[in-house]
């Protein structure tokens, strides 16, 4: 036990990058994780209530917290090509150049990615069967990328023009997936027990490009 408690103050150590008291570089820890995630969601989590969700606001917070990243040029609404009535939430390239330049959590990133590859596979398979467990304790996880998702299937041979780049399908939103897509966050996310479906090398490719 005192191993485990030891272990968990560390992570919980790490974590307080992402928790502080008034802003950095103009943002508020809360805005941070806004921009953090909208820079990495999928296209069916980059909306207001998804991003409500993520963030554990209401939808009137995470509203405000929209306007001010728009303020700020970081943050753009364009509309929805699933959903005529609803909005698509898309990082600019000044937010994208900001958070690759000045997000509080780069420091940690560059942390883990010094223990090397196989290391920071072990780290991150350890973390997901953590939150696996808390998911089955009823807290629920907010978000992973769709390569592990239960929802993730082939779309099997290519036979028309439009399917040359999209090599999946999402069996929820009944939507074509490119490869690309599938290393992004989505809310909708359920953890699959097998990764079948995309071969180990991309995890080696992502540690390598520190996404
Ligand atoms: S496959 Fe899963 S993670 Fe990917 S878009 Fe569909 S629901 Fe989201």
């Amino acid at each position: 036990m005192p191993l485990t408690r030891e272990a968990v103050e560390l992570l919980v150590q790490a974590a307080r990058a992402l928790y502080f008291e008034g802003n950095q570089h103009g943002l508020r820890d809360r805005e941070w994780m806004a921009l953090r995630f909208l820079g990495r969601a999928n296209r069916f989590s980059r909306t207001p209530t998804a991003l409500a969700g993520f963030i554990g606001a209401t939808k009137a917070t995470a509203s405000q917290i929209v306007k001010t990243l728009e303020k700020k040029s970081y943050l753009s609404r364009k509309p929805s090509h699933e959903d005529k009535r609803s909005v698509v939430l898309c990082v600019t390239a000044q937010g994208e150049k900001c958070l690759s330049q000045h997000d509080p959590i780069n420091h940690v990133l560059n942390a883990v990615a010094s223990l090397g590859t196989e290391e920071c596979i072990k780290l991150r398979d350890s973390l997901s069967r953590v939150l696996n467990h808390l998911d089955a304790t009823h807290q629920r996880l907010n978000a992973s990328i769709c390569r592990d998702c239960m929802f993730l299937a082939d779309r099997g041979p290519a036979t028309g023009k439009g399917r040359a780049t999209a090599e999946f399908i999402c069996r929820l939103y009944r939507a074509p997936i490119a490869l690309e897509e599938t290393e992004l966050l989505c809310t909708s996310f359920e953890r699959t027990g097998d990764r079948p479906k995309i071969n180990e090398q991309t995890d080696r490719e992502r540690v390598a490009g520190q996404v």
